[in-house]
């Protein structure tokens, strides 16, 4: 695996990106953020030097501050941040994590002196989760946080670590956790039915999307899905070609993988075109960086195995009345992959809240970004609240 590179800003860099910051009047940056994070004011701290309220103005609403900083999309405070109608947009999310990477120093978790007396239970620990058991101990509750997995974070555990070090995640749980009040129990599954009875005054539930969209294709028994790759990469390295199906960010960070994994080439087989994928900018040029092919307007029919060696059988798609349809008889074979992994999306089962147990993240929404799922985790710990103290 490549080594982590310019994931933060030099010292020059951080001081040009804060002096190009205008102080807008209405601070559109904040109201573009789903946690209504204050850009604008954790520039100014920064300009004063006073990192300590810098770092407290970003954890305050944002308590994977750093790991946002790190992964989130330009389409939030960056597709709003009025400089990109004069030059380019300030580079909000680095600048968050560069100043958390250098300045953040011992944790910080704003409680009131007294416990509430009632405690709550948050299954699953991904960035839903985190949010709502952050939100919950600043109310006053006890909070136990159970995860399945052997450790924190959900499904950013599969985003490579040349994108997010995963040792950043921790230092966001460490940071913001009060050990007293937010316990964390790992590799400890729950049923959220069960909770109540076990004695919790409430549950919120955000468990994410545990199951892989299918193909749908002949063969699809030959390919791996998302999910296993990217959890165990090592299993299925290959110095041959690799193909993966999909066009959003699971499916760049796949390839990704594929590239620093050995992989002598990658093809990325895109249903529509570059421009309706859901990458960001800087992914695209991450890809093209490491020689990644795209085969946009283009659906998967069938994969047959061949002398050790996998065909994947693809046809063109193309725009009828503003809809994506078949070509048809432009199927052809395209043979000698080591290895096809499927990301085109995954789901959960349906979730409706009940009294006293509120689903949050993705298991709720659908797939998302890591900002929304903590938007969404701390709106049930504030519906939750609500419930529970009138
Ligand atoms: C490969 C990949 C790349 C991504 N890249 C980006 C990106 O660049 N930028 C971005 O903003 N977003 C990205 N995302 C999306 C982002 O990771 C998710 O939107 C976010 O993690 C969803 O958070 P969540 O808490 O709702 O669910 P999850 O993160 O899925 O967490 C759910 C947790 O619940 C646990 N759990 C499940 N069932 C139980 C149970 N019964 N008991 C206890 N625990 C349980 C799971 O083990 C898991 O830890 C990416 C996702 C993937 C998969
Ligand atoms: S929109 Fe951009 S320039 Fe304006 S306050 Fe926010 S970060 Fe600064």
């Amino acid at each position: 695996m490549k080594p982590a590179k310019n994931l933060y800003l030099n010292t020059p860099q951080l001081k040009a990106e804060l002096d190009r910051c205008l102080n807008c009047k209405n601070a559109p940056c904040m109201n573009a953020c789903p946690v209504n994070c204050n850009p604008q004011e954790f520039i100014n701290y920064a300009k004063q030097q006073n990192y300590a309220e810098s770092v407290k103005t970003i954890m305050r609403n944002n308590p994977l501050g750093q790991t946002c900083g790190l992964i989130c999309p330009d389409k939030f405070c960056m597709a709003a941040c009025t400089r990109s109608r004069i030059d380019f947009a300030i580079n909000i999310p680095k600048v968050q994590a560069t100043i958390l990477e250098k300045h953040r120093q011992e944790s910080y978790c704003d409680v009131p002196a007294v416990l509430n007396g009632k405690k709550i239970a948050v299954i699953g620990a991904g960035p839903a989760g985190i949010a709502a058991a952050s939100e919950l101990v600043k109310a006053g509750y006890k909070v136990d946080l159970f995860e399945a997995d052997n450790k924190i974070g959900g499904a950013l555990n599969m985003i490579p670590e040349t994108r997010l070090p995963h040792e950043v995640l921790e230092k966001d749980w460490n940071f913001i956790c009060h050990k007293d009040r937010a316990e964390l129990h790992l590799e400890t599954p729950k049923n959220p039915e069960a909770m109540l009875a076990e004695g919790y005054d409430g549950v919120i539930v955000s468990t994410g999307e545990p199951h892989c969209m299918e193909l749908g294709i002949s063969g699809e028994e030959h390919c791996v899905s998302f999910m296993d790759y990217l959890k165990h990469p090592e299993k299925y390295q290959t110095d041959g070609r690799v193909a993966v199906v999909g066009g959003g960010n699971v499916a760049a960070d796949c390839a990704f993988t594929a590239h620093d994994n050995g992989a002598s080439g990658v093809e990325l087989f895109v249903r529509r075109r570059l421009s309706d994928m859901k990458i960001t900018r800087s992914e695209i040029f991450d890809l093209m960086d490491r020689q990644v092919d795209f085969t946009t307007m283009t659906s998967p029919e069938k994969i047959e195995k061949k002398n050790g060696k996998l065909s994947l059988f693809t046809r063109k798609n193309h725009f009828v009345d503003g809809k994506l349809r078949p070509l048809e008889n432009t199927c052809i074979e395209r043979p000698g992959f080591s290895l096809i992994v499927k990301a085109i999306g995954s789901y959960a089962d349906a979730k409706t809240d009940s009294d006293n147990v509120i689903y949050a993240g993705d298991c709720k929404h659908g797939g998302s970004t890591v900002v929304e799922a903590i938007a969404s985790g701390r709106e049930a710990a504030a519906k939750l609240d609500k419930i529970l103290n009138g």
